[in-house]
């Protein structure tokens, strides 16, 4: 490995939710001066033009219908890149922070003697106020509740029961493989007919954002062909334009 003389340094950086125009004033400038990007598959490609033409750009996506970078493999890749070259920037989707393993970076980073940054991003349940469904609404909405779909283990979290029993809006990340369940979840509580919104590729031009209540949510997504990336919003947040 040739050593650099730069100092070893590692900057997780939110790549926001899709809209390259999304991204902080201070991601941005970090990217100008990487030396290593190692990228998302939901980090979008367009944020790597900001980049030198001598920045080495890789993929490390984990899909989840497809190719998977291991753990340990985007750890080795960090830490050979920051002592060889310098300035590695982690791209990831929305806010590293946010169900991405971000903070696990940084620790592996830290142990190994590189410094490590983070810079926030938009997290991409923020892109439905594009689609007229603000999180938090003072007549309908107490809060909000971010939750995994798909927990380690592959299990629906049991946090949405919980949740369900709130006044918050329920933001499912990852969860379209879930749809059965969350939609069975409601319905066996008598809570059916809340709202729900399934947002595809948010901010983004190609995007596809559809309604409905809870418990028809597997026939939502399967009539209009949607998929991941997507986020489901249940709440009565989502469709307060028809009540104008
Ligand atoms: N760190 C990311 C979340 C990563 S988990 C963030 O802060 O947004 C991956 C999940 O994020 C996807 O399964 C999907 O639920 C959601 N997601 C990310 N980008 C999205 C987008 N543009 N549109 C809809 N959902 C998105």
């Amino acid at each position: 490995m040739s050593g650099s003389t730069k100092t070893p340094e590692l900057y997780v950086v939110g790549a926001g939710p899709g809209d390259p125009e999304l991204i902080t004033v201070k991601a941005y400038k970090v990217l100008q001066r990487a030396d290593v990007v190692l990228y998302d598959n939901l980090a979008n490609k367009e944020l790597l033009d900001i980049t030198r033409d001598e920045c080495e750009k890789i993929y490390v996506g984990k899909h989840p219908y497809g190719s998977y970078t291991p753990q340990e493999k985007i750890h080795e890749l960090i830490q050979e890149k920051a002592l060889s070259k310098g300035t590695v920037v982690r791209l990831k989707g929305g806010d590293p922070y946010i169900f991405g393993r971000g903070f696990e970076e940084v620790l592996f980073a830290r142990q190994h003697g590189i410094a490590t940054y983070y810079i926030p991003g938009v997290t991409s349940m923020q892109a439905s106020g594009l689609e007229d469904i603000p999180l938090t609404h003072r007549a309908v909405s107490e809060g909000i509740w971010a939750i995994t779909g798909t927990k380690k283990d592959g299990s629906l979290s049991n946090d949405l029961r919980l949740a369900m029993q709130s006044n918050a809006t329920v933001v499912i990340y990852m969860g379209m493989k879930k749809a059965v369940e969350i939609a069975e979840t409601y319905r066996d509580a008598g809570n059916g007919n809340i709202p729900v919104a399934v947002v595809q590729h948010a901010s983004l031009p190609h995007k596809k954002s559809v309604t409905g209540q809870v418990q028809d949510l597997p026939q939502l997504i399967q009539e209009h062909h949607l998929t991941h990336p997507a986020l489901i919003i249940i709440g009565w947040v989502v469709g307060l334009e028809k009540n104008e």
